[in-house]
């Protein structure tokens, strides 16, 4: 899609083939950097839904039967063919989301990742045996796929995050239906086409494009098996109570707050630089951005001024042009929810540093611009600090020192990511086992797990017992199954009325 091509009409896919909307629902897709409508994208009834869910249902048993070697090498078809069109695949997601191409592409390179994890599905699948439990007995356990598999997703990382669900799902022996975000709904389209060219049989994967009506026709199905859901924190913990209430195995990822902890021995050039480009990468809407700088003893003196000079020249554009640090945000009303936030901030008696308010870029006046936004002086109670913003604004807040910086994290209902800046090996260690959040980088302001370590956060950021992706990943797409076995020769003559043991 080009910015002033006519406007797409984006519809489903299923069965192996694009298939037009038709419940007569539809919303619009903006191009954020301009705010031209570029595409309408089709809103799914639940009858659509249950096509979806038919044709995957219909392509399961062959699916599952099929050696995992022989599904991993379509997998490995899919990699190469990810990775020819990792370009084309980063537009779709700068031209629907806004984020810019350079970070879209680290986004489809860290989905590849995933990718390239699960064509390693026969090693992982592989059970365990014990010869002999018993006289003549032998017991081994396998891993077997549950059958058709839902994904949700958010609109803010519209190919990695899909990424982390249907490859492992799928190479495990699964087959899935992805209900995307309908504010960019293009690219999964893209890689819906680059399954097929892979070999992959119809209906293995599957998009239904829609909004609540199509995640509440797929938590209802009694078809579908688990649902798997990235989103905010208010609708994680929907999907899991409901989809619990229908009997289903449920993931689901909210929301967070993130922080980073700066102490006084730490490099604080660096920790500006970590803080620029957790904040305002992709305008702070990623769930791993740092929106919380938390800062000990004097550090806040030494830095804020670094950190407000950096946010007033951030170099702001469409994100298709290269040298762009950051895009614009990804709708109109998501700009308008944060600049309310801003004023909010300032009511509550914040000090407002710098004000991404009311930014401008040339050319592209219709375009959701903000630029970025640095709040000094925040305390823990107030609305900025407790509530995910989604936006490129930085709230610092000073503590005395270590305990209190980590008291203020642990307290928060949010518990994602956090990271900690320091010099010191004891610091570092001592935050490690104390902190209660899912995922901790020392010296390493995003600490997004590789592919095979798994992503899941604690507290109100994750619903479920199992992190998406990873091992995690294929025990939640799997069911344990037990099978002891003898033969004919070693079983013994009589009833056994008493619990059997290890003779
Ligand atoms: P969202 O919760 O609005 O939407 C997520 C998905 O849920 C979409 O597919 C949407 O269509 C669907 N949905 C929306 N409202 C619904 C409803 N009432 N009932 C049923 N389904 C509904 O989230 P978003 O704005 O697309 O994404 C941003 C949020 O996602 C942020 O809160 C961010 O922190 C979070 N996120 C979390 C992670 C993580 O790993 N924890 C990763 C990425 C994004």
């Amino acid at each position: 899609m080009k910015d002033n091509e006519q406007i797409a009409e984006i519809g489903h896919y299923v069965g192996g083939a694009q298939v037009a909307g038709r419940s007569g629902r539809a919303q619009e897709v903006y191009n954020p950097a301009t705010g031209a409508v570029t595409g309408r994208v089709a809103l799914a009834g639940a009858d659509e839904v249950a096509e979806a869910v038919a044709a995957a249902r219909a392509a399961f048993p062959a699916w599952a039967a099929m050696p995992p070697i022989r599904r991993a090498r379509l997998m490995n078809r899919f990699l190469g063919l990810l990775n020819q069109h990792k370009d084309e695949l980063a537009r779709a997601i700068t031209l629907e989301h806004g984020k810019v191409f350079t970070d879209a592409r680290g986004e489809v390179e860290r989905g590849i990742d995933i990718v390239e994890f699960a064509c390693g599905m026969p090693q992982l699948l592989k059970g365990d045996y014990t010869e002999q439990v018993s006289t003549g007995i032998d017991n081994w356990t396998t891993r077997q796929p549950l059958g058709v598999v839902a994904g949700i997703t958010p609109f803010n990382f519209p190919v990695m995050v899909p990424m982390w669900m249907f490859p492992v799902a799928i190479a495990a022996g699964n087959t899935f239906v992805l209900k995307p975000s309908p504010t960019d709904p293009s690219a999964s389209l893209l890689y819906a086409g680059l399954m097929k060219e892979a070999g992959f049989p119809d209906g293995v994967f599957n998009v239904v494009q829609g909004d609540k009506v199509a995640v509440d026709a797929l938590i209802e199905h009694p078809d579908v098996q688990a649902l798997s859901f990235v989103g905010s924190t208010p609708i994680a913990n929907y999907i899991y109570e409901t989809g619990a209430r229908h009997g289903k195995r449920v993931q689901a990822l909210g929301g967070a707050k993130n922080h980073m902890l700066v102490m006084p021995d730490a490099d604080l050039d660096k920790a500006v630089d970590a803080l620029v480009g957790a904040a305002y990468g992709s305008a702070g809407e990623r769930c791993m951005a740092i929106s919380v700088a938390t800062l000990v003893g004097d550090v806040a003196d030494r830095i804020v001024p670094m950190l407000a000079e950096r946010a007033r020249s951030l170099t702001i554009k469409n994100g298709l042009e290269l040298d762009a640090e950051m895009g614009p945000i990804v709708t109109g009303a998501a700009r308008d929810r944060i600049a309310g936030y801003i004023e909010t901030g300032v009511a509550e008696g914040a000090e407002l540093v710098v004000d991404g308010r009311g930014h401008r870029v040339e050319g592209h006046e219709g375009g959701f611009w903000l630029g970025g936004t640095l709040f000094d002086h925040v305390t823990p109670e107030m609305t900025i600090h407790r509530e995910e913003i989604f936006g490129p604004v930085l709230s610092c807040v000073r503590v005395k020192d270590f305990a209190e910086g980590v008291d203020l994290i642990n307290a928060h209902e949010y518990g994602n990511g956090v990271s900690l800046f320091t010099r010191d090996g004891n610091v570092a260690r001592e935050f490690g086992r104390r902190i209660q959040v899912g995922m901790v980088g020392i010296n390493v302001p995003i600490p997004v797990p590789m592919a095979w370590h798994g992503f899941g956060g604690w507290k109100k950021s994750l619903f479920g017992d199992m992190h998406a992706y990873g091992e995690e990943g294929v025990r939640f797409y799997t069911r344990q199954k037990s099978i002891m076995q003898r033969w004919p020769e070693s079983i013994e003559k009589g009833a056994e009325f008493t619990m059997p043991v290890a003779r």
